[in-house]
């Protein structure tokens, strides 16, 4: 499902350049729950970013889903990641004015579906994450523990293929960590491809296989 040759990207700040990535080669099958460990500053999130379709590499190839994205413009780039990816991030990135249903709603807004099955549907996905209840509630009334669900629920409630979370517990306790890795083990058991980067083993240790990254390079690769 996912193919990258010789991935490169390299930041410009002024005039220097920072080589994030250094040409990394995988390949991830339909599935797979991958874990992505590494020192910090050698080149994870860079690299989610690549995969998610949220930046374009300097070099290298990128097939996605039978797609060479590498090729993509932006209205096509931004077609993939709503059609077909998940995103969760440490930091929830949840919008504040909006409630929790409403938060969840959004990728279905863009899709152009229509308010009734919208609201249904999100309905759904947050009772799949055990927040039937909050529906109503606003981030700042939500535990990190419970935006981070809700997190989960709008990235899957257009049932993508793919799902991409980037320290996705960095920001909780280890139960609550827990809770949300074992959504994801639900997620990925139904068949979605799930890809997490982490600084935590007992996370990794989830996964069934780890992609080691340092320096801008892929440094090891184990299936557990
Ligand atoms: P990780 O997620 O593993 O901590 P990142 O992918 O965030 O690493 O960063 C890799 C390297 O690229 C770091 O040296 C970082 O400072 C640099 N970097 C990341 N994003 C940018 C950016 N937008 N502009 C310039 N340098 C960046
Ligand atoms: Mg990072």
């Amino acid at each position: 499902m996912i193919k990258v040759e010789d991935l490169r990207k390299t930041y410009r700040a002024g005039l220097v350049e920072v080589p994030a990535l250094r040409g990394v080669s995988f390949e991830i099958d339909r599935r797979e729950y991958v874990a992505i460990v590494g020192p910090s500053g050698s080149g994870k999130s860079t690299l989610m970013h690549l995969l998610g379709c949220l930046d374009v590499p300097t070099a290298g190839r990128y097939i996605f889903d039978g797609v060479e994205v590498s090729t993509l413009g932006e209205d096509e780039l931004a077609r993939v990641r709503n059609r077909k990816i998940g995103f969760v991030f440490q930091g929830f990135h949840l919008l504040p004015r909006l409630t929790a249903l409403e938060n969840v709603e959004l990728p279905l807004v863009y899709r152009g579906v229509d308010a009734t099955t919208r609201r249904e549907r999100a309905r759904r996905a947050l009772e799949m994450v055990g927040l039937g209840a909050r529906v109503q509630h606003y981030p700042n009334e939500l535990s990190g523990g419970e935006q981070q669900r809700v997190a989960i629920a709008r990235a899957m409630v257009g049932e993508p293929i793919l799902l991409l979370a980037d320290e996705p517990t960095g920001n909780l306790d280890s139960r609550t960590g827990a809770e949300v890795l074992d959504l994801f083990q639900g997620i990925n058991d139904a068949g979605c491809t799930v890809i997490m980067v982490t600084h935590d083993l007992t996370a990794a240790s989830r996964a069934k296989r780890i992609l080691r990254i340092r320096d801008g390079l892929l440094e090891g690769d184990e299936r557990v």
